[in-house]
């Protein structure tokens, strides 16, 4: 839930400033390692808006799977979470190269009066 307000107070700040009547549409990134559940977020974004230059504006999710490379042999795979093994060599020495993203990636905004 405070996420979903302070995604919204960020939008909300950026539309005034913008000088906007409303926003019309929110395009997130969110990486599966951030720990953030996509349905959770769309269940409280109604509820965190209300009120706001947001209150109906539709919500866009990008989910990113997480992907790390090994910085021992470099295999690229699949991860779940931020330690990871590599599949190949066992080492430990991976880089997390996606999935770690949570981010505001556009705001669609309509004129005000
Ligand atoms: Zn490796």
């Amino acid at each position: 839930m405070s996420i979903a307000l302070s995604i919204v107070e960020a939008v909300d700040a950026k539309a005034r400033q913008e000088g906007a009547g409303a926003i019309s549409e929110i395009t997130l990134v969110v990486g599966r390692l951030v720990g953030i559940e996509p349905e959770a977020l769309r269940f409280c974004f109604p509820a965190a808006a209300k009120g706001s230059l947001a209150e109906d504006a539709s919500l866009v999710i990008d989910e990113r799977e997480g992907r790390g490379v090994c910085s021992s042999c470099g295999a690229g795979f699949p991860v779940l979470f931020y330690l990871a093994e590599c599949p190949e060599c066992r080492s430990l020495a991976v880089q997390v190269v996606s999935g770690n993203e949570f981010l505001i990636e556009s705001i669609t905004i309509e004129e005000g009066e």
